[in-house]
């Protein structure tokens, strides 16, 4: 699904499930959120601004190539503030991989709202940990977040 798709699919849900935009800081800044973020397939984007973003473009490109799991289907890049970790606010780029591409179209809402908040709690958020209410695992034992709160689906756990 392309950007613009998703997007609309998850501007319908944040308008519809408060306990999704309360986890972004309510309705208008869920949506801010949503709007800043611009969407980069890895690698078929014929060409994007990458600059010090080719961390999170190389880790997608890694995981298209055949690392296990899905911690690194898509990764974000955000800008800071002199350093600080703390969004500046910002557009910000999310690279997508093969497997959200071949996702279902829940997955892929929860890897993106999983993604969402990363610029929304900086870089100290914790939200890469298992019991994160961001995590987009699971739903019991592995915390799973964002398939609660949004009402998306889940990913397969990570590899032990
Ligand atoms: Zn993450």
């Amino acid at each position: 699904m392309k950007g613009a798709p998703i997007k609309a699919a998850m501007l319908n849900i944040l308008t519809s499930n408060a306990a999704c935009a309360d986890a972004f800081g309510g309705q208008q800044n869920a949506e801010n959120l949503l709007n800043k973020m611009i969407i980069c397939n890895v690698p078929n984007s014929p060409w994007v601004f990458r600059g010090p973003a080719q961390d999170s473009w190389d880790a997608v490109a890694a995981n298209n190539s055949g690392t296990p799991g899905w911690e690194n289907a898509s990764s974000t890049f955000f800008f800071d503030s002199n350093g600080n970790g703390i969004w500046n606010g910002s557009q910000y780029m999310t690279f997508v991989g093969n497997k959200f591409a071949n996702a279902t179209l829940g997955q892929q809402e929860t890897m993106l709202f999983h993604e969402m908040s990363h610029p929304y709690m900086g870089a100290s958020g914790g939200q890469d940990t298992p019991d994160s209410m961001y995590s987009p695992y699971g739903n019991g034992a592995l915390g799973g977040g964002i398939s609660l709160l949004c009402g998306t689906q889940s990913l397969p756990p990570p590899p032990n």
